[in-house]
């Protein structure tokens, strides 16, 4: 230990190459000790994690010192009646917000109480944007004729990088001496940011070799990847998909203590005004919060909450209760690659039965991704039904300051 961190200090030995040096959890503790030295602190429970970390330092993180932790809880059981989930699940929570998963925990009751909720897939595609540049707009719109008319041949391309991921659309974004190519790809059970980077990044070079236009970068933008963008509300990415449940008048009143038309009334006044007034592109109470806590839990990578948070919530008083409804246009997702090899993180895709590959392939995640709007669902449900009836800030007063084991059974009111 002493002489790395001797070359550490003298700057002969990098931090980041240390694995080349002696195995990873080794490496880890000569790099965390170092850390210690350098900030004059201890950190030994963050040296203290049951993770594989050989597995983790191959394709997760670099210069890992150790892992945080993060409480993971469960909602459910969650009635789901998608094509590919079909069942009652208990859905793995990670978060640090007390208040949040009693709150998604009977919006659970409500959605399995009233028969389930009903979910579908409307599109799946995953999405990188290159852009090149052009000499004028002549050259723009023959750029955008050779996408158009050699759908086949990218898709060729793109095959000779991966065996999952198949091309499904390429769409030419003309602006002057701009050519931004939106192309789209299913990417199977992954969420498949790598595996369409990989083959974009081929397309990319045929489309220069094809047209001669130049690739300023891989990524234009207009991909949108990890930032509030309209463009994946309109055209979806990762999967589109929508969950409703219809809840009888009774149930509305037993569990939310209130009643439909206030249910409908907040829906209209906070998430569609609300947020309209407020220039959002999020028309939700708190659909991100549940969709970053799964994440967590689940291994995915939790800067795509930013799309989740894309959300349309409706709620519409029908005969004898209430329609609500979650539609979620861009949700990203996978059951393989990325965080989902993880030690824990795999044990929560496992709760809910989707840890791995489907068969068919693709059939794993689109079973996750019913499950996430079922319990976005949820969440949206108790949160609204907690404003209606005016328990604003009972639930986290009760939960989110320091009450040991604040129990399950409050009404989950939540401010979001
Ligand atoms: P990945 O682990 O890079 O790739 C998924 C791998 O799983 C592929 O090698 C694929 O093989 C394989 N695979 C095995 N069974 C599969 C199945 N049933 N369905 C689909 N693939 C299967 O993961 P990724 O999902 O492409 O990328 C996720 C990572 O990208 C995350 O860590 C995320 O943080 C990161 N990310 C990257 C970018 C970027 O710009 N590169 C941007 C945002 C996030 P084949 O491809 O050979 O078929």
């Amino acid at each position: 230990m002493d002489k790395y961190l001797e070359r550490l200090k003298n700057g002969t030995l990098k931090l980041y190459a240390l694995e080349k040096e002696v195995p990873a959890p080794e490496a880890i503790r000569i790099r965390r000790a170092f850390i210690e030295e350098e900030a004059g602190v201890q950190l030994p429970k963050l040296g203290s994690f049951t993770m594989d970390p050989t597995n983790a330092v191959k394709r997760n993180i670099e210069n890992m010192v150790g892992a945080v932790q993060v409480p993971v809880g469960v909602a459910g059981p969650l009635k789901v009646k998608g094509e590919y989930a079909d069942g009652f699940y208990y859905v793995p929570l990670a978060t640090t917000e007390g208040a949040l998963v009693a709150s998604v925990n009977r919006g659970c009751g409500a959605v399995t109480r009233s028969g389930g909720a009903e979910v579908r897939i409307l599109r799946n595609g995953m999405t990188r944007a290159p852009v090149f540049s052009t000499r004028d707009i002549l050259h723009s719109r023959a750029v955008k004729d050779f996408i158009d008319g050699n759908r086949d041949t990218l898709a060729a391309a793109a095959a000779e990088t991966t065996s999952h991921g198949e091309l499904t659309g390429a769409m030419a974004f003309v602006t002057g001496t701009t050519v931004h190519v939106r192309l789209e790809f299913d990417t199977k059970d992954a969420m498949g940011m790598n595996m369409v980077t990989i083959a974009s990044e081929r397309i990319a070079d045929l489309i220069e070799e094809k047209t001669g236009a130049h690739l300023v970068a891989l990524s234009g933008n207009l991909c949108t990847d990890k930032k509030p963008a309209a463009v994946n509300g309109i055209l979806g990415r990762g999967k589109s998909v929508v969950a409703g449940v219809r809840i009888p008048d009774g149930l509305v009143s037993e569990i939310f203590k209130t009643d439909p038309a206030t249910l409908a009334e907040v829906n209209y006044r906070k998430n569609l005004l609300g947020s309209a007034r407020a220039g959002s592109l999020g028309f939700n109470a708190h659909a991100a919060n549940v969709i970053a806590a799964v994440f967590i839990a689940c291994g995915q990578d939790p800067a795509h909450v930013v799309e989740g948070s894309g959300t349309f919530t409706t709620v519409e008083k029908q005969e004898g209760g209430v329609y609500v409804a979650v539609t979620i246009p861009a949700l990203q997702l996978g059951t393989v690659g990325g965080g989902t090899g993880l030690d824990t993180q795999r044990e929560c895709l496992s709760i809910l039965g989707v840890a791995g590959g489907g068969t068919p392939p693709g059939a794993q995640a689109k079973k996750f991704a019913e499950i996430v709007a079922a319990a976005v669902l949820a969440g949206e449900l108790s949160l609204l039904g907690a404003l209606g009836a005016g328990h604003l800030a009972r639930a986290h007063r009760a939960l989110g300051r320091g009450k040991p084991g604040g129990g399950s059974q409050s009404p989950g009111g939540r401010g979001k």
